[in-house]
């Protein structure tokens, strides 16, 4: 009876792929509601849900009858995992004045839930060790490793002391692991206003900035290592699994640590004496920054339930009609650090108007020819737990079948940020042209690179201009991805607007709640609508490309300048290096030394050798030359592609980023599988590409990155490999007319 539709779809087969999605893509696009979305952050924000609490499960249920009332064939999936919950906390000053901290975030009464105080958890670090200690207090700045060498050289001790560092420019975690290295025995962390207080706006609730009370909290688990349950690494925390006694899990801080609010770290800087700060150093708070130690003597208390509790992913399904076997992954987590409205509920409310608009797709008619499986993950916020045991779980069977992962999280106003694998850059670009942005209209795609060309260098801004493509940013860690990147090497993207409004200043306290959020971000979610479209859009099209959509040529362009950097970071470190020497040979710095404030000379350093880079670079330029010839081969086959040969090539697709990999991992950590992306092992969330190398030349292993540089080149080798496998493949159809 639908002839006239099998003649339709016999056409639509040999167009090219974006013009196969649109018919059901722009319709797609079409059903999102914003209203919707307001409620769904409504519902999940409504009280607090963090991992293990009755709410969270509460949640999960809930997402769960909504994916099943949609159609969705859904399951929750438990995993039992490590999560210490605090007994005590207490920080004093013992002197040379006495101070108690209160650390504790007030009820507001303009704030309708932020007086939930029995279910919220205390602002607290998950994952420091239980401790009681006592000693001279040091401020290191942000913490991070050239921060203590700032110390060394204003000779401020700080081995037996307890640092006081502050929050931002590196992810927490690094913190006390960095301190721990200096021979710290406490830690502390706290907000300065300078970084997301009254400096940047005025403070909640008059506006979006942190308040003096307000606490970061967050896990200190030492994820650069390996995400996921620290007792079951590499595996899934089954309930039969074998696990790691605490004592032995690496993850662990070295020493306690505690996060504080800037009022109550106040009186503990104030009454620091010592040498002045540097000028960088320095935040915003009415007082001079001094180093330490002096008189000021700091007890730090913490102590910990370390109890094993339910993680909850709810996993969603929408069976492919054609290739079943091959994944398209979503996910977005759903657990919060006490309320959570922007982080994580504004993007699971998108996830969920998304599954929502595709059920209704799919009562209209519409199946997806690959299966679509739609994520709410839990326990993101300890260290990626959920989706690292679902993937960790799951491993063989995403070996076979994941195409490609797409992460959300906490959403905000403004411009969409794409970053994530560049097989995905040519296809994520072109998703972007196609949503509109609900401010102005315009393309989202216009306004991202509208903010590039005016906040970029001046050579970004050439590039925004010129090039087809705007350039994705490479994936680090801070959200569920990393597995599946990162370990499992699955094509993965990360998408989310922002940059339009501050919403760093309720990050992780009880005030990220709805009030803040229809307040302060989206208070017409009309952005979660936007972000519904957008990455639906990018479903659709995965999910119902003959051929899939991955490009080569983005990511032979990204490997090249990653390359140029490799070799510039190299040609600096000399540089710098020759530079200081000659100025410690010359007698600068004892010329140039305030005898009233004195600071030490550097050490004389070697400068680094050479390094071969050659494999590398031949490798790029192959990768270059075989990117090309695959698209050549795509252009070539348009319209006599067989499905035989279709699946054939969408195999070595697939196994593409996997090739990327090394199942003996980076050096000194073999969770992390991926040879072109990883979070920096000193940097948290921010990511080291070519991570083996970058991190051997930073860290002055020469010996290391020359061999790192060999394995990286064998994985783009790899890919090269396939790449021309693929490309013969499709260029037989040449031979036979
Ligand atoms: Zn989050």
């Amino acid at each position: 009876m639908h002839v006239k539709l099998a003649l339709v779809l016999v056409a639509l087969a040999v167009l090219p792929v974006a013009a196969q999605g649109d018919a059901v893509d722009v319709r797609f696009r079409a059903i999102p509601d914003a209203r919707n979305v307001g409620e769904y952050v409504k519902r999940l924000s409504a009280r607090p849900h963090h991992l293990g609490s009755p709410y969270d499960k509460q949640n999960a249920d809930w997402i769960l009858a909504k994916f099943r009332e949609w159609g969705w064939d859904a399951q929750i999936e438990r995993y039992d995992v490590l999560f210490p919950t605090p007994k005590e906390r207490t920080l004093e000053l013992l002197g040379p004045t006495r101070f108690k901290a209160s650390l504790e975030e007030p009820e507001l009464p303009v704030d309708p839930t932020s007086g939930q105080k029995s279910e919220q958890l205390p602002p607290y670090n998950a994952y420091s060790i239980d401790g009681d200690v006592t000693g001279p207090l040091v401020y290191v700045n942000y913490g991070r490793p050239e921060d203590y060498d700032e110390l060394e050289r204003r000779g401020v001790p700080v081995k037996g002391a307890i640092v006081i560092a502050r929050y931002a420019q590196t992810w927490r975690g690094i913190k006390p692991k960095v301190a721990a290295e200096h021979g710290a025995i406490g830690c502390l962390i706290y907000s300065d206003p300078r970084d997301d207080g009254y400096f940047v706006d005025q403070a909640f609730p008059a506006g979006p900035s942190r308040s003096k009370d307000s606490v970061q909290r967050g896990s200190v688990m030492d994820m650069p290592l390996y995400p996921g349950d620290p007792q079951t690494p590499g595996y899934a925390s089954t309930a039969d699994a074998k696990r790691l006694a605490i004592a032995d899990v690496k993850t662990l801080t070295k020493i306690p640590v505690l996060p504080i609010s800037w009022g109550d770290a106040q009186p503990l800087l104030a009454a620091l004496t010592g040498p002045l700060a540097p000028t960088d150093w320095r935040g915003a708070l009415p007082l001079t920054y001094r180093l330490g130690p002096g008189s000021a003597r700091v007890h730090l208390k913490v102590a910990f339930n370390w109890d094993r509790v339910p993680v909850y992913n709810v996993i969603a399904k929408l069976a492919g009609s054609t290739y079943s076997g091959e994944w398209i992954i979503r996910g977005n987590h759903h657990d919060a650090w006490v309320n959570g409205a922007q982080d994580p509920s504004s993007g699971m409310a998108s996830e969920l108007e998304e599954a929502r608009a595709l059920g209704e797709l799919v009562k209209q008619g519409w199946r997806p020819k690959r299966t679509i499986v739609y994520a709410a993950w839990d326990g993101e916020e300890q260290g990626l737990l959920g989706s690292t045991e679902w993937v960790e779980h799951h491993a063989a069977e995403l070996r076979d079948k994941a195409v490609a992962y797409i992460n959300t999280d906490g959403n905000s106003r403004g411009f969409l940020g794409m970053s994530g694998s560049h097989v995905l850059e040519q296809f994520i670009n072109r998703v972007a042209r196609d949503v509109e942005d609900p401010e102005t209209r315009l393309p989202v795609w216009k306004r991202a690179q509208a903010r590039a060309i005016a906040t970029g260098a001046p050579a970004a801004r050439t590039e925004a201009r010129s090039r087809a493509d705007l350039r994705i940013a490479a994936l680090g860690s801070g959200s569920d991805y990393s597995a599946f990147l990162q370990h499992a090497g699955i094509a993965s993207l990360n998408l989310g607007f922002g940059g339009q409004s501050q919403s760093d200043g309720v990050y992780h306290s009880i005030y990220d709640d709805f009030y803040y959020y229809s307040t302060f971000i989206d208070p017409d979610f009309a952005y979660g609508r936007a972000l519904a479209q957008t990455v639906g859009t990018a479903v659709i099209r995965l999910a119902d490309a003959e051929l899939l959509p991955f490009e080569f040529g983005n990511l032979a362009d990204t490997v090249q300048s990653y390359v140029r950097e490799l070799q510039a970071l190299l040609r600096t470190q000399q540089d710098d290096v020759r530079e200081r020497n000659r100025q410690i040979e010359e007698g600068i710095f004892s010329a140039m030394n305030n005898p009233g404030r004195p600071i030490k000379p550097p050490l004389v350093e070697a400068i680094a050798p050479a390094l071969n880079f050659a494999p590398l670079e031949n490798a790029a330029v192959s990768l270059t030359a075989a990117a090309d010839r695959y698209r050549r081969a795509v252009d070539g086959s348009r319209g006599r592609l067989t499905a035989d040969l279709t699946k054939r090539v969408n195999a070595k697709l697939i196994a593409g980023e996997r090739r990327l990999t090394d199942a003996s991992g980076l050096p000194g950590r073999e969770w992390y599988r991926h040879l072109l992306y990883a979070p920096g092992f000193y940097t948290g969330y921010a990511v080291k590409t070519i991570p083996g190398v970058r991190e051997g030349i930073e860290q002055k292993q020469y010996v290391e990155a020359e061999a790192e540089i060999v394995r990286a080149a064998g994985a783009v080798q790899r890919e090269v490999d396939l790449l021309n496998d693929a490309a013969t493949d499709l260029e037989s159809l040449k031979a036979t007319p």
